[in-house]
């Protein structure tokens, strides 16, 4: 059983990006209605029927994609006018608001299917992930053991999404009957959750356990997102054995390195480290400027050099945040009147602009400090030191929590500042009041308060 609202939804939050441009996710995509599954295709309907043949034509190819990798059950989507919803409705059960039945027989062709664009040659290599591009390429050129599994880390928006979906079209181009699946941790987790739930013996988790066996390559993308969910973490164990001992391929993918995933099993994380590790650095400015270059180029932008330069400069280390820029400027010249992309209309389309990255250059540790001491009402010392009571303990967490949001820097380095502690202690605190900023509304509130109060000194 599915459901068809949020598979859209996170279909939307990747079209948005995948789109040629915003105008046109705005005008033709995001209006669209699911309406239903058919024949394991998610069906869509448009407000007129001009329109439904338009997005067919165009767009057909990346709303599959994004419809695809959003949920694993479905083979792609057809767009429809939406007079003709009932005709589809009719052939479909509905069950529970918004959740389908679909064809089990089919969901077992598993393959996924990669973004045409994120391919080897359209990924710029720097300095900073020349490494990770060269570890990627090899795992998709050698089928054998070497490294296996590879494990790809760095921050937000630098390529590892890109690079996994890369090698995915890498193989499927040299080999196209290879059996790739990419799957997005949360998928995974939510994957599990259902065939437990929707098993009547306890051990009939097999399909799950079919699918994610069968393959030749699997890649799991955010896997920090296993930590805490050890129902998950368990299945992945026994499912990476298996791939491993016959031989398969395991590429995986977080936002930090294996040791600095809170509570990862100690089987998992020394696992996750048999192969080869690679990390993405924040690119340097040649490569951002690089990289910007690349994008004007795929997407037609007719796009002033210097525009180029002024948009790097802003941005350093989310190149999905620099490419969103681009696209404003991009966006904004005609609404201006303008018919080339220069540097005026840049910095008109760019005014309000502050980034959080810009914004964080003028904050420190010791400005994060000052500010929670005074917001809390105790002093440096106490932060700092060794009590244990509840009114310094917290303060103290959440300034530890603050300090890896909004800054940069390694988990020891934290350590040190706040009066020498160990960067797991570190790590712990920070993922206690990350959990806590989700459920605890007070604590979620000292979060806001205290992090405003930063931004305005
Ligand atoms: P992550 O998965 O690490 O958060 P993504 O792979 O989603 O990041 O990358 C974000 C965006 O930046 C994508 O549009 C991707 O194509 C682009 N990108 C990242 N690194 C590069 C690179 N080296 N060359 C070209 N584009 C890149
Ligand atoms: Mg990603």
């Amino acid at each position: 059983m599915i459901n068809i609202n949020s598979i859209w939804s996170s279909a939307l939050d990747k079209l948005a990006v995948e789109m040629p441009s915003s105008v046109s996710f705005e005008v033709w995509i995001k209006n669209l209605e699911p309406v239903c599954v058919s024949d394991n295709k998610l069906v869509l309907a448009a407000y007129s029927a001009s329109a439904a043949r338009h997005i067919e034509k165009n767009y057909s190819e990346i709303i599959d994609t994004c419809v695809v990798s959003s949920s694993g059950m479905l083979t792609g989507a057809i767009v429809i006018f939406a007079d003709d919803k009932e005709k589809y409705l009719s052939k479909q059960e509905e069950t529970l608001d918004g959740q389908f039945l679909i064809n089990e027989k089919e969901t077992d062709a598993i393959s996924s299917t990669f973004i045409k664009k994120y391919t080897f040659d359209s990924f710029v290599v720097g300095q900073s992930n020349n490494f990770a591009y060269s570890a990627a390429l090899a795992a998709s050129e050698n089928s054998g053991e070497k490294y296996n599994p590879l494990f790809l880390y760095g921050g937000v928006g630098l390529g590892k999404t890109h690079l996994l979906h890369a090698i995915g079209n890498h193989i499927k181009e040299k080999n196209p009957r290879a059996k790739i699946l990419y799957v997005p941790t949360e998928q995974f987790t939510n994957e599990l959750i259902t065939s437990i739930r929707n098993s009547k013996d306890k051990d009939m988790t097999v399909e799950f356990r079919e699918k994610y066996r069968n393959v030749d390559v699997l890649m799991l993308d955010d896997v920090q997102f296993l930590s805490g969910k050890s129902g998950s973490q368990e299945a992945l164990f026994h499912t990476f054995n298996d791939l491993y001992q016959s031989g398969k391929k395991i590429i995986l993918s977080s936002d930090r390195p294996p040791k600095e995933i809170a509570t990862l099993s100690e089987r998992l994380r020394t696992r996750f480290e048999w192969g080869l590790i690679a990390d993405i650095q924040a690119p340097d400015i040649e490569t951002r400027i690089a990289i910007l270059q690349k994008k004007a180029q795929q997407e037609n932008y007719l796009v002033e050099n210097e525009v180029i330069k002024f948009i790097a400069e802003r941005v350093e280390s989310n190149i999905r945040e620099m490419e969103g820029l681009l696209a404003k400027v991009v966006f904004y010249a005609p609404l201006l009147g303008k018919t080339s992309v220069d540097i005026n209309v840049a910095r008109e389309a760019l005014r309000d602009y502050v980034g959080a990255e810009a914004k964080s250059h003028l904050i420190d540790a010791d400005l994060i400090i000052d500010t929670v001491c005074d917001f809390f009402k105790i002093t440096k010392a106490e932060l700092i030191g060794k009590k244990r009571n509840k009114e310094i303990v917290e303060p103290r967490m959440i300034c530890i929590y603050l300090i890896t949001e909004i800054l940069n820097i390694p988990l020891q380095t934290i350590g040190d500042l706040m009066g020498g502690r160990d960067h797991t202690t570190i790590m712990n605190a920070r993922d206690k009041i990350a959990e806590k900023v989700k459920t605890v509304k007070r604590i979620k509130d000292y979060v806001t308060d205290v992090e405003n109060l930063i931004y305005q000194r």
